[in-house]
């Protein structure tokens, strides 16, 4: 069997967390060095940049871009055209625009261009798709709410312009939603909260709805102390079906379904251990085009300066 050399780039908060543990234990995978500016692993080849371990790096198939999404299209543009397949951590980019080039270089390359959205593969999510397959949906409420302290600390990126703010955890709850939603959802109407001192909001409230009239509203908000909350809860004709704790649960009318362990970073690298074998793409843009409707029809609303 052919084993899939990756080299991470950006070793992070996420990169630490996620990627590296669930590397170690996905068989096709294993990790050969790392480009980051600053930190660096013990006993791996370690470069500065992508352009370094590209030039004098170990051979390797594949990069996992886990730097802010302001940089990320340059480094999956250049690590494409150097022939090496490209995992992007979620959003997949900054803006829209700038990944249609990346999109089209991809087969031009003959590689893999994957976009992840981890909590696509959380263990209760794909149970939640099946059972809402049969039903007739009556409201949909999203209430994501976590501290950026304890989350993100430090991270400046997150509030600068193409950090998107509070959408950074949103798009994770857009991307379940958009994945068991029978319809396509749509945004009607954002307020978006401003710190006074940052580029992107701390907070958002969003409706939505698809072809149906269904009626789905979201509330987002970074300023959660206490028991943070990452939940999906769906009305239907079967009765209330309520995804939490970020897709990992499930529960029926008060009844526990699904609790699943976290291994949603162990399910995108069996994805991209199986789409490097063919070569194939996977860039779903729904999540980050729904978060690009709020900015574009969002009420923007002042609030005070947000200092970490
Ligand atoms: P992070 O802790 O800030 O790590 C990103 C790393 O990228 C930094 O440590 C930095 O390493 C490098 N970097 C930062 N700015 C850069 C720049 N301008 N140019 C090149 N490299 C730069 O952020 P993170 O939380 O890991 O998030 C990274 C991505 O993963 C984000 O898109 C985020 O949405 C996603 N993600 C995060 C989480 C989470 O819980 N944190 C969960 C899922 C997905 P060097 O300074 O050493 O270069």
């Amino acid at each position: 069997m052919t084993v899939l050399r990756v080299a991470i780039v950006g070793l992070g908060k996420i990169a630490r967390d996620q990627h590296i543990p669930a590397i170690a234990t996905t068989d096709g995978v294993t990790l050969v060095a790392v480009a980051s500016r600053h930190a660096s692993l013990p006993h791996l080849p370690h470069f500065a940049t992508l352009d370094q371990l590209l030039r004098d790096g170990p051979p390797i198939d594949a990069v996992a871009l886990c730097t802010p999404p302001q940089v990320r299209s340059n480094q999956a543009a250049t690590a494409l055209s150097a022939g090496k397949h490209v995992m992007l951590e979620k959003p997949p980019g900054a803006s829209l625009s700038e990944l249609d080039p990346l999109i089209a270089l991809a087969p031009r390359a003959g590689k893999t261009l994957f976009a992840t959205w981890h909590s696509r593969f959380a263990a209760a999510v794909e149970p939640a798709r099946h059972w809402l397959a049969s039903r007739r949906i009556r409201s949909v409420q999203i209430t994501w709410k976590e501290d950026v302290r304890v989350w993100h600390p430090g991270q400046r990126w997150i509030f600068e312009a193409g950090g998107l703010g509070v959408f950074d955890p949103g798009i994770n709850a857009l991307s379940i939603l958009t994945r068991v939603l029978p319809e396509p959802a749509f945004v009607t109407a954002a307020e978006l909260a401003f710190p006074a001192n940052r580029e992107a909001p701390i907070a958002a409230n969003l409706s939505l709805t698809d072809s149906t009239g269904l009626p789905i509203s979201a509330e987002f908000d970074f300023r959660q102390s206490g028991p943070q909350t990452w939940d999906i809860v769906v009305e239907t004709d079967g009765g209330r079906l309520v995804l939490s704790s970020g897709g990992a649960r499930l529960t029926l009318d008060g009844e526990v379904k699904v609790d699943g362990i976290n291994a949603e970073y162990r399910g995108l690298y069996r994805r991209f251990v199986d789409l490097t074998a063919t070569a194939t793409s996977d860039v779903d843009l729904t999540p980050l085009r729904l978060v690009a409707d709020a900015f574009l029809l969002g009420k923007r609303r002042n609030v005070e300066a947000f200092e970490d």
